[in-house]
């Protein structure tokens, strides 16, 4: 079993999104806005390689998005692209067998698919990707508040190519990987639990978007759809994580990737960090 932490981009976002009523004096220990009063956000991938079986999890926004999408997300590239840093652990798309996305927001499963001479294509054509059917639900007729962070390009050519997979709740998706609704975020949102050696590994995606929505519960992103379910969710999957020192992924936390929950000196909730980003 290996994983490798994947980096697809970053986008500055308004940090009202990731930290709602939170007052600034208050989550600016954590980030520092630019000139334009915006925050980073990593989009991070994880490549989980399971008895040599080359697993993604998640895409980031891919490839295919104009230019003034990509002014509009403030999208940079400081690490490279997706296919980048696949191509660095030695992984062609052909390559990847299984995506899982865990939840069909933009910003997750944006890299499923590419613009081809025929029109939009699966990005990696020999895997079975896996979603929430209730996602996909969600996705096909979304309210006035989701339309715009779901976009039907990134996962019908998915579906109209045989390739798409639904998942009618918790499901063993390998050996070793298995995925867990939590919802909050959105109706189906999922995170990924791989079974380590010593302890699991926990791909958090949006069920807390920086670490310290994480440890501090009660710190609601403005994006989540349902805040008290995803309060919810965070409080068992804590409780979990530390009873299995689980190793848990942060998928949009510019400084902290990954770590372990802890209880510090004042007996706070806190990460001891395993790997660092790079802002
Ligand atoms: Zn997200």
């Amino acid at each position: 079993m290996q994983y490798f932490i994947i980096p697809t981009g970053r986008v500055w976002v308004y940090p009202a999104g990731a930290f709602g009523l939170v007052p600034k004096s208050l989550w600016e220990k954590y980030q520092t806005e630019n000139s334009r009063n915006l925050i980073p956000m990593d989009l991070n991938s994880l490549l989980v390689i399971d008895e040599g079986k080359p697993i993604l999890i998640d895409t980031g926004l891919g490839a295919k998005l104009s230019q003034k999408e990509t002014s509009n997300w403030n999208l940079e590239y400081p690490e490279g692209s997706m296919l980048d840093n696949l191509k660095k652990h030695g992984y062609e798309p052909d390559d990847i067998e299984i995506v899982i996305n865990t939840h069909l927001h933009s910003d997750h499963c944006g890299g499923n698919t590419l613009r081809s001479d025929d029109g939009l294509i699966p990005q990696f054509p020999n895997a079975d990707y896996f979603v929430q059917r209730i996602e996909w639900a969600d996705l096909m007729n979304p309210s006035s508040r989701t339309k715009h962070t779901y976009n039907k390009d990134n996962i019908q050519a998915v579906w109209e190519a045989g390739r798409l997979n639904f998942l009618h709740g918790d499901a063993q998706i390998t050996e070793n990987v298995r995925v867990k609704v939590m919802p909050g975020h959105s109706r189906a949102h999922q995170i990924v639990i791989i079974e380590g050696k010593d302890h699991p590994v926990i791909f958090l995606a949006d069920l807390a978007s920086y670490a310290v929505n994480f440890t501090r519960e009660a710190w609601v992103p403005a994006y989540d759809l349902e805040p008290q379910e995803n309060i919810k969710s965070k409080t068992a999957i804590k409780v979990y994580s530390y009873q299995t020192g689980a190793l848990l992924v942060f998928q949009h936390d510019t400084r902290v990737r990954s770590g372990y929950l802890i209880k510090n000196e004042k007996g706070k909730w806190d990460i001891d960090v395993v790997q660092k980003g790079s802002k």
